[in-house]
């Protein structure tokens, strides 16, 4: 593993120099200086440079009054009529210079060589400062004098990190999906070369997306650690500050220092603090600024050869505020989530954490991860060390599983306090819908089967169940849609059946088998009152997006949603039949579900046999 050192200095001026105070009266004090040395160079008389023989000739006359000689012969003095003049005396002619100037009885002063050397120097010195300190200020690109004159904001060095994470895949626990889908990001920080040779583009820009603390910046660091490569990392908050144009020039920079630097990362936390939907913002002022820097990002993520050694990861945990813009091709085009640790990942990232601490012999961290739902990686990591300040606290040297308990319940009484009071009631709803899903799919012959189904929170919602496919089919047939309508208002059925009550949950699910009876109806010819008939969703040519013209008279509108109201209608009756029908399979998949949060489709399949 290397390190160069875990965070580089960055270029640019001392501390002492960076500080604002120095900043407000440095170019005062400069052009000061320069007008001061100006107004010197005039009012000096400069001394007239005479050629060595010119000198003995004046020497003879009588007109030399003075000199001062140094001694590599350099020569300082004055006429009888007060000019200055300077002249240098060739070493071979000292002795007889001598002589002469005793016979015209000048005044002859010797100065020490250093001496002499010292006091030019200092008479130079205010214009190397000078010199210096321009070139010092020109140096220093626009964007940061704005934010000297400014005299706010953080500078550069605060906002862009570079450095060599150490951090490897063997720090972050479990997630193997996610590892799976970064391999081939690492194969290519490795050896861009070979991708170069055969002429394939890089990976492009890649989201991370995931709640706060399931270590998307630890599982982008860790790439960075396993490729052996530079990371260059950003807050997206940090980049949009008051002023216009900061922003923009610090996502140049971002993009200049990981060029210096390649194969490198960049990654951007908090991706949507820039890429936030233009437009889409209450507070005027910083809106302009937001903008531009979403500009300049969006110029420089085209602007990129994908044949450089740059991988730019982002995070964000509320991608539907992202711009569209940012999603296009070539941008961020993928998405890998983070989600929560499910109950084996939670052991695991326990494990992590815990190596280095000795625990003691009846410490079951499977106990620990049930006793934990919805923790994140950070909030795991959080409990370790409360447990072991719990265990210091005791006088003890290993951390014991009431240590645990302990720094749980400190955590979640916290955090109850908050909506989590609902959360039991609310968690038992997301089951009882979740397995109404679950259930339905794994009955019905023409559902795909249930791959599996969990109660963790996933971005929009909250909890999921995944069917798979069998095969990947290009047709499906009637029977198979409407089971599919089934599948879709299990969710609801279930709340129904078991709870006797709806909730606001199952909207998505309504949308999506409302479009899909919509299109079977109008679309496919399946029902037989408005008959053979198809026609196709098309947006209008020229119109607006999602706004459609209706091809069809008004009554055949309204047959079109009496029959859509009843595929509807038949495929609720017909889930909540089936939930009735397999109450006692349904009970145990729900108990399941609030036990281990995630079953899978065999235990299902077990559960039904
Ligand atoms: P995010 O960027 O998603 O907000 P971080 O990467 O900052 O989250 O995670 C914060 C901390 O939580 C990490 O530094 C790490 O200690 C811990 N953590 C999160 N996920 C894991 C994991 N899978 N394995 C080990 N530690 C983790
Ligand atoms: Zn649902």
């Amino acid at each position: 593993m290397s390190q160069e050192g875990s965070k580089e200095d960055h270029e640019g001026a001392p501390a002492w120099l960076r500080s604002s105070r120095w900043r407000w009266w440095l170019l005062p004090a400069v052009l000061a200086l320069v007008v001061a040395g100006l107004v010197g160079l005039w009012t000096v008389d400069p001394a007239e440079e005479l050629a060595y023989t010119e000198f003995v000739e004046l020497l003879e006359d009588g007109e030399v009054a003075r000199i001062t000689v140094d001694d590599d012969g350099r020569v300082e003095g004055d006429l009888e009529d007060g000019t200055a003049f300077e002249t240098v005396v060739p070493p071979f002619v000292q002795e007889e210079l001598e002589q002469r100037l005793l016979e015209q009885e000048v005044e002859v002063e010797a100065v020490a060589p250093t001496d002499g050397f010292l006091a030019s120097l200092l008479a130079f010195l205010p214009f190397f400062l000078i010199i210096g300190l321009f070139l010092f200020l020109l140096q220093r690109g626009a964007s940061q004098q704005m934010g000297m004159m400014q005299g706010m904001g953080k500078s550069q060095a605060q906002v862009i990190d570079a450095e060599r994470p150490d951090v490897t895949f063997d720090d972050v626990a479990g997630y193997e999906e996610v590892r799976e889908e970064v391999r081939e990001i690492i194969d290519y920080l490795r050896e861009p070369e070979r991708f170069r040779e055969v002429g394939a583009r890089g990976p492009g820009g890649i989201l991370l997306l995931g709640a706060s603390g399931t270590g998307k910046t630890l599982m982008a660091r860790a790439i960075a650690g396993e490729a052996d490569v530079a990371f260059i990392s950003a807050s997206g908050s940090e980049f949009v500050e008051m002023l216009v144009g900061v922003g923009a020039s610090r996502v140049r920079d971002l993009f200049e220092k990981a060029r210096e630097r390649q194969p490198s990362i960049i990654f951007i936390d908090e991706l949507d603090s820039i890429g936030r939907k233009r437009g889409s913002q209450t507070t005027i002022g910083s809106n302009n600024e937001q903008e531009q820097t979403l500009n300049q990002l969006l110029k420089e993520l085209d602007g990129f050869d994908p044949r450089e050694g740059i991988v730019i990861l982002a995070a964000t945990n509320r991608p539907e505020m992202l711009d569209e813009a940012l999603l296009r091709p070539g941008r961020f085009d993928r998405q890998i989530e983070v989600p929560l640790p499910t109950q084996d990942d939670r052991v695991k990232i326990l494990e992590v954490h815990l190596r280095s601490k000795p625990i003691a012999d009846d410490v079951d961290l499977t106990v620990v991860a049930r006793g934990t739902p919805g923790f994140s990686g950070a909030q795991l990591e959080n409990l370790v060390n409360e447990a072991a300040i719990t265990a210091l606290r005791d006088d003890r040297r290993e951390i014991m599983q009431r240590d645990f308990d302990a720094a749980r319940d400190r955590l979640v009484i916290g955090k109850r306090q908050s909506s989590d009071l609902l959360r039991d009631a609310e968690k038992r709803r997301v089951a009882v819908h979740e397995a109404g899903h679950a259930l339905v799919a794994a009955v019905q012959d023409a559902a795909d089967p249930v791959a599996k189904v969990t109660i963790l929170p996933a971005p929009k919602a909250l909890g999921t169940t995944e069917q798979l496919p069998t095969e990947e089919r290009r047709l499906a047939s009637e029977a198979e849609l409407q089971a599919s309508l089934v599948v879709r208002l299990g969710g609801r059925a279930a709340e129904m059946v078991v709870l006797d009550e709806l909730s606001t949950g199952a909207a998505e699910d309504l949308a999506q088998a409302t479009e899909l009876a919509g299109r079977m109806v109008r679309e496919f010819g399946l029902s037989d009152r408005v008959g053979p008939v198809g026609y196709p969703t098309q947006d209008e040519p020229g119109g607006l997006p999602g706004v459609q013209s209706r091809p069809y008279a008004e009554d055949t509108q309204q047959l079109v949603d009496e029959e859509v109201q009843r595929l509807l209608r038949d495929a609720a009756d017909r889930a909540q039949h089936l939930i009735e029908q397999h109450r006692e399979v349904f009970d145990q998949l729900v108990d399941r579900l609030l036990e281990q949060e995630q079953v899978d489709g065999e235990e299902i399949e077990q559960l039904l046999a």
